[in-house]
């Protein structure tokens, strides 16, 4: 069983693959909260902080996510889903954190099917999950998104940082690429120690940068720090189209 908290098709706006039309499947709950990230939102009149999808984190809102527990049923709506888009798109498993779910049995078929059906699945994950790739062989043929958080999300580096399941994923998929949220503050202080300290775990990957950004206003005054950063240290800078365009994140 996993909890389903959204899916739509849209464009990825993000990362290696930004710009190609995929089909989103968010699920529910994480491993961490982010709170640095300074998203603020409300539940029961209490304000609280969290990353942009906070809705997928918070399990305030457990009760408006969709409990998966058929993998047949759920696979069939996909088959249907596909067909009415008139193509196979990319599908990106996203959260909150997906891979929180990567032992449950239902989770593990839906994956195993996608990429039986021919499907390029990304997982977008914060790294900190251990994959089993002897028993759950299927991850091997995925692409992680290792969007490992950096010291501006809040997080104790005790929390976010998990160097054995980071070489796991980058030593047993068929593809990895490094993607880190920056701000201004972070790039002006410790961005580039703490993430050549992440990347000295496996060199040889992309890395990606991104601006901070629920909203337009925020990407905006981020993104040329970010920029300049990309071009002084030989990182690619990626934006976050959808933000950039739609001005929020739920549902496009
Ligand atoms: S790891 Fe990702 S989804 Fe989880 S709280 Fe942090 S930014 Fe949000």
């Amino acid at each position: 069983m996993f909890y389903l908290v959204e899916e739509f098709f849209s464009i990825q706006g993000e990362g290696k693959y930004a710009g190609t039309p995929s089909y989103f499947l968010r699920t529910g709950g994480c491993n961490l909260s982010c709170e640095g990230f300074g998203t603020s939102y409300c539940v029961n009149g209490l304000v609280k902080y969290g990353c942009d999808t906070y809705f997928a984190v918070d399990s305030s809102f457990s009760a408006s996510w969709q409990k998966i527990d058929d993998a047949n049923t759920f696979i069939s709506h996909l088959k249907t889903e596909f067909d009415a888009i008139g193509y196979l798109p990319h599908v990106v498993i996203t959260g909150g954190e997906p891979l929180l779910y990567a032992r449950d049995k239902v989770f593990y078929t839906v994956f195993s099917w996608l990429i039986d059906y021919g499907i390029r699945v990304t997982f977008e994950t914060n790294g900190v999950v251990e994959i089993d790739f002897y028993k759950f062989p299927a991850y091997k043929k995925a692409i992680f998104a290792l969007s490992v958080k950096l010291s501006n999300s809040g997080e104790p580096i005790s929390k976010r940082i998990n160097t054995t399941a980071i070489k796991k994923i980058t030593d047993n998929s068929d593809e990895s690429f490094f993607k880190f949220t920056l701000n201004k503050e972070i790039i002006d202080s410790s961005a580039f120690n703490e993430i050549q300290n992440i990347i000295n775990i496996c060199p040889s990957k992309k890395i990606f940068c991104m601006p901070v950004g629920e909203c337009r206003s925020t990407l905006e005054a981020n993104d040329k720090a970010v920029f300049i950063f990309c071009m002084k240290h030989g990182f690619n800078y990626s934006d976050r189209l959808h933000i950039r365009i739609f001005d929020m994140t739920q549902g496009v």
